[in-house]
């Protein structure tokens, strides 16, 4: 069996603990009215005004080089932020994926042109992204996407369907991946590549974006029905035919960050508020247990971090990060309803922790699904061990 190799994670310093400080008393001003409803959305959580708060105190782009507009600090003190901001349950959700994974693939993948016009922006809190990988037949299966950028005169034309789209409807860009090329026959993964997609210019020319809805009737995510969208030639992000291996190195970014292991720790939090310091035995150890999976799950991550900033190829690691993460996620919400005798209601008037409850039992399913679902990253595991 291959071994499972994770860096040690960096240790802190007293600069780093002095930035976590900072950002404490940052969210104590900014999120002094957020009530627990609110913060339980977690990453989903979207405030444009908000981001520009954070991107004024340098906390987003923070390691990208100053001549994109970052900030070049390390990677355990962007850790230290994004754990910050989850824990507080802030509305970082306009500018996630663009720092998170769209930033990253154009400053590894893009022309010093898309560089400029872009990273800026990100770094200023005012551009967001969406990712354009899943289709009606091929979730999972991301290398029998179908849809098809052909070259013309002047650029690209595309044609296809994406669907589960967060945030199309109010991004700045996409990252479409499509085919533009065939499949060899001992290489399903060839012939795909990616492209930058100006989101404002394509709605509404070629490109059509339906809103569906979720459980909880909220509009997040989209159907996005592409016809005859002409792309300019420099839409092309990376070489033509290097989408796939450029998608598995962004899906890296995806899957490793505290977001995948804290989706529901306003949940946690006001189970423990509710609990009270006399808790019963059987509820501290349940939560006991909740709170050191948690900071297990922290330094595997944080050791991710830190491959990821040393330039290697951490694909492994991070699925396993997510998928433990997952778990716990959704383990939470089942802990909290044993231990604690409550309805779940998003009702005005009832309980903090009544009405958390209740988003995190609508929203939590999702959570072993977005970011690749849990029996696909259990392949990559499996595969990565050796042992398919
Ligand atoms: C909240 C949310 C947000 C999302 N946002 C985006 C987004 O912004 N952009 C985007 O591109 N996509 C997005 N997605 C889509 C997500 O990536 C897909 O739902 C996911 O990859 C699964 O694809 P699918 O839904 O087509 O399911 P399928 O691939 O059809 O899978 C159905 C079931 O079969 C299982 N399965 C499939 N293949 C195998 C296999 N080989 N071995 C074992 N089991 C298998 C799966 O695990 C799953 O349980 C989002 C999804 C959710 C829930």
């Amino acid at each position: 069996m291959a071994s499972l190799n994770f860096a040690t994670p960096p240790k802190t310093t007293d600069a780093a603990e002095a930035l976590r400080q900072e950002v404490r008393d940052f969210l104590a001003v900014e999120l002094r009215n957020r009530p627990p409803v609110k913060r339980a959305e977690s990453w989903s959580g979207s405030d444009p005004d908000f981001s520009r708060k954070m991107a004024a105190r340098g906390w987003i782009a923070m390691t990208w080089p100053k001549r994109y507009g970052g900030h070049e600090r390390s990677a355990l003190e962007r850790y230290i932020v994004l754990e910050e901001m989850l824990a507080a349950g802030a509305p970082v959700g306009f500018h996630w994926v663009a720092d998170r994974q769209s930033g990253p693939n154009i400053l590894r993948n893009g022309t010093e042109a898309q560089r400029q016009l872009i990273l800026p922006k990100i770094a200023a809190g005012e551009c967001s992204f969406c990712i354009g990988m899943s289709e009606p037949d091929s979730g999972s299966d991301l290398a029998a996407a179908r849809t098809r950028a052909q070259r013309v005169q002047g650029g690209w034309l595309v044609n296809g369907t994406k669907v589960w789209t967060s945030s199309a409807h109010r991004a700045d860009y996409m990252i479409l991946f499509c085919r533009t090329g065939a499949k060899s026959d001992d290489d399903r993964h060839a012939g795909a590549s990616q492209f930058l997609v100006d989101m404002q210019q394509a709605r509404g020319h070629g490109m059509t974006v339906r809103p569906i809805l979720d459980m909880r009737g909220g509009h997040h995510f989209n159907e996005v029905a592409i016809e005859n969208l002409l792309l300019p030639d420099d839409a092309l992000l990376g070489n033509e035919g290097d989408g796939w291996k450029q998608v598995t190195a962004e899906l890296a970014f995806e899957r490793s960050g505290p977001d995948r292991f804290l989706s529901s720790f306003t949940l946690l939090i006001e189970a423990v508020r509710a609990l009270g310091p006399a808790a019963p035995d059987r509820a501290a150890i349940a939560i006991g247990r909740l709170t050191s999976h948690t900071l297990a799950l922290r330094r595997l991550s944080r050791s991710v971090a830190a491959m990821l900033q040393a330039g290697e190829d951490p694909a492994l690691q991070a699925a396993l990060v997510k998928d433990l993460g997952n778990v716990l996620e959704q383990e939470t919400t089942e802990v909290v309803r044993l231990l604690i005798d409550v309805e779940p209601s998003e009702y005005e008037g009832n309980s903090d922790l009544s009405s958390v409850l209740a988003h995190l039992v609508m929203t939590a399913p999702s959570f072993s699904l977005r970011g690749g679902t849990r029996e696909i990253l259990r392949g990559i595991i499996a595969r990565g061990l050796g042992l398919r």
